[in-house]
């Protein structure tokens, strides 16, 4: 496994509309990809990483997130063409950091439950019903599929301490 280097903003990957898996796509080679950003994510640290934050403009996303405070157990996500299905109508603000826009945080608005559909790396079928934090960084990543990054769509953006961001980073 490798950890892999994550570009920072104004890298035009951030902006591209990424690529879709293809079926022939899926396997070992993906599955190894997809290991590979989880450990960029747990070096950096942080709790989700997509393909484009690598400089590889493809659909593929990991999260890992705990809570132990909230009794949320632990959680690894890899999901390739990841497509959200269902929103809830009730809307969230939290606090989000990126880690391909270091040093910045930014108060967004978020459904508070998705269900989100894919596949696994080596092709299984995925269908996710997610809420709270867990949703939010899964939004987080879809939209840097889509080149959207998280400034876009904050009411206000301020500079972090060191404390903030690691609390944060996706
Ligand atoms: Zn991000």
């Amino acid at each position: 496994m490798a950890v892999l280097e994550i570009v920072t903003v104004p890298h035009p990957v951030l902006r591209r509309k990424a690529e879709p898996i293809r079926d022939e796509e899926f396997g070992p080679e993906l599955e190894r990809l997809a290991h590979d950003m989880i450990e960029t994510m747990r070096a950096a640290p942080g709790v989700g990483l997509a393909a484009p934050q690598v400089n590889i403009s493809k659909r593929l996303i990991v999260v890992e997130y705990e809570d132990e405070e909230e009794g949320i157990p632990h959680q690894l996500y890899a999901v390739a063409n990841p497509r959200i299905v269902r929103v809830s109508p009730r809307r969230v603000w939290g606090v989000e950091g990126c880690l391909s826009i270091p040093g910045m945080l930014g108060e967004v608005e978020r459904a508070y439950a998705i269900t989100v559909v894919g596949r696994t790396p080596l092709g299984q079928p995925l269908r996710l019903d997610l809420e709270g934090w867990v949703a939010r960084i899964f939004q987080h990543e879809i939209d840097h599929l889509n080149g959207i990054l998280f400034t876009d769509r904050a009411r206000r953006v301020w500079r972090a301490s060191e404390e903030e961001e690691a609390l944060t980073a996706v």
